[in-house]
């Protein structure tokens, strides 16, 4: 993926989450505090903002530009989450025009792992984890980007239904225990929205 690509992509994926915005808080309503939607679409303004001084910036560095942008403005656990992710697939990226598959493969791997250093969720526990490590899988299986992405994107997809079957044992959804069962976790969601624009855009 080039520099022009990935920029293209950002922007679509903030008008999709800016589509999605009710619903996400919808989600969220019912298990957390009615704010994810919310929460990521003023991350993805706040990025949507700079997109046309991104063309400046290597790849690397647009994707932490993203991350400090989600850790700025969000207010919620899924800010310095997902902003925290954003990071380390940036590092992994370095200093380049371009992101090779094997790279953001890498960096997923190591901003999946980030997000778990810093909410100790293991898969399982209902939150965005349970569809980021089957995407995982599914990625480290293929060597074209376009496949991998595509079957992670199906795998993500079961993983967010799955969610709907599991009680909530981590954040703020973890405060209402068992009447979490039977609600789609907000955070998995997002992410879903999030792979599924990128596949499309391959
Ligand atoms: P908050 O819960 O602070 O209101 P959001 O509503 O924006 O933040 O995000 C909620 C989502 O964040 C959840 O649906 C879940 O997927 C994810 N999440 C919450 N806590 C954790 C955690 N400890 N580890 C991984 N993901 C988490
Ligand atoms: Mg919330």
């Amino acid at each position: 993926m080039n520099k022009t690509k990935l920029i293209e992509i950002l922007g679509r994926t903030a008008d999709v989450i800016e589509e999605n915005k009710l619903y996400l808080t919808e989600l969220d309503t019912e298990i957390g505090d009615g704010d994810h939607g919310i929460n990521m679409a003023r991350g993805f303004a706040a990025v949507k903002e700079k997109l046309s001084g991104y063309e400046e910036m290597s790849c690397g560095a647009i994707f932490i530009d993203v991350g400090k942008m989600f850790i700025k403005v969000v207010a919620g656990s899924s800010g310095p989450l997902y902003g925290s992710a954003f990071k380390v697939i940036g590092k992994t990226v370095g200093d380049s025009e371009e992101v090779t598959y094997i790279q953001f493969v890498e960096g997923f791997e190591k901003g999946i792992a980030k997000i778990q250093a810093l909410g100790m969720a293991k898969e399982g526990e209902k939150t965005m984890i349970d569809a980021m490590l089957p995407a995982l899988r599914e990625m480290q299986k293929a060597d074209i980007a376009a496949d991998g992405i595509k079957n992670a994107v199906a795998a993500a997809e079961k993983a967010v239904e799955h969610t709907k079957e599991i009680i909530a044992t981590k954040g703020r959804a973890s405060y209402v225990g068992e009447r979490s069962i039977g609600h789609q976790d907000p955070g998995a969601t997002s992410f879903y929205i999030m792979l599924k624009v990128l596949s499309e855009a391959l």
